[in-house]
């Protein structure tokens, strides 16, 4: 029999487990009521009569306050299944935290995580080879292929999110949703400086993007702390231009976003951010009265960009590149006009 009958809540209603993802809660719940492969019609009838589950909904999200998460930062129900080998040996339950898409290394034990797992009916491509159920992995197949990341990788997620990690541990859950909301802000910022960098590098395949994040925050000595000190910290840091038209951008995508779906980066003083960054930047440029003489039209001894780059005979495109990313020494800068 695989019919789930009773409209009031399940006989059985086992106690949700720290961090437990909801969705594999549920399935937990209709099996240990009987139902040997529960459907997602035996899921969604149990979903509103438990306290536990009555809030969430069928996209399953991971839920950690009333606050929602950015979209990009989630996956929903259908996608893979991910997990740390070792939480899984120590207890058999699918972690909430594991469905947050840039979270790739449990960094209780450094450990990449996998995504052979699944739950029939709600995975998709259950039945592919290769594929272990939740409920009947063995500890060997979890322990498969799993890999450690390397030392750089691992200094930096731990940086990024052992703070959130071990506040959920710790069952603090409103420290660990501050952490990760300044986690995720620092992830968006990274990011809109890696398609910067990516602009002018040639792809690497089978490089990770959190191994990319890595060298880049390694090599530009950006400083990671997980609270809103920490992001200013940030901020203040970024010396090269390119990178900082992108963190710009990046930020006034997300005031616009923002002000349609709120998310928990609301709770950050995202306009001020983009301020202090603007202003840190105009600081930074020598004013162009300083080397303007009144009877010149151009700067003495400067060149603007078009004559630069037809001098060296290269696009002006990549002598921008080559002045922000600082690596034709002694280029100063000068506002001149509007351009
Ligand atoms: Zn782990």
């Amino acid at each position: 029999m695989n019919t789930y009958y009773f409209s009031g809540p399940p006989l059985c209603r086992p106690k949700i487990l720290p961090d437990e993802w909801v969705e594999t809660y549920l399935f937990r719940v209709a099996r240990e009521n009987g139902i040997h492969r529960p459907r997602l019609s035996d899921t969604e009838r149990i979903r509103p009569t438990l306290p536990v589950t009555a809030s969430s909904k069928p996209d399953g999200y991971p839920i950690w306050s009333d606050t929602t998460l950015p979209r990009w930062s989630v996956v929903t129900r259908v996608n893979k299944i991910r997990y740390c080998p070792e939480c899984m040996t120590q207890s058999r339950h699918i972690r909430s935290r594991w469905r947050l898409t840039v979270f790739d290394v449990c960094t209780i034990h450094h450990i990449r995580l996998k995504d052979d797992l699944a739950e029939p009916v709600m995975t998709r491509g259950y039945r592919q080879e290769n594929r272990y159920f939740v409920t009947e992995i063995t500890d060997e197949q979890l322990w498969a292929g799993a890999v450690c990341p390397m030392p750089r990788e691992r200094r930096h997620v731990e940086r990024l999110w052992s703070g959130f990690e071990r506040s959920i541990v710790e069952n603090d859950i409103p420290g660990a949703f501050e952490q990760l909301t300044c986690s995720l802000f620092l992830e968006a910022l990274l990011d809109a400086v890696l398609t910067s960098v990516r602009e002018f590098e040639a792809a690497r395949p089978g490089v990770t993007r959190s191994t990319e994040l890595a060298e880049l925050v390694e090599r530009y000595q950006y400083p990671l702390r997980t609270n809103l000190d920490g992001v200013r910290n940030f901020l203040d840091q970024i010396t090269v231009g390119s990178h900082r038209d992108k963190v710009l951008a990046r930020l006034r995508r997300m005031l616009i976003d923002e002000a349609h779906r709120p998310t928990c980066f609301s709770k950050l003083p995202i306009a001020d951010l983009r301020r202090r960054l603007l202003i840190g930047f105009e600081k930074s440029i020598r004013p162009a009265d300083e080397i303007l003489r009144p009877d010149h039209d151009q700067p003495v001894g400067y060149v603007s960009l078009e004559s630069a780059a037809s001098l060296i005979g290269c696009p002006s495109r990549l002598v921008k590149h080559l002045i922000d990313n600082d690596i034709c020494q002694g280029v100063r800068i000068a506002r001149h006009g509007l351009k």
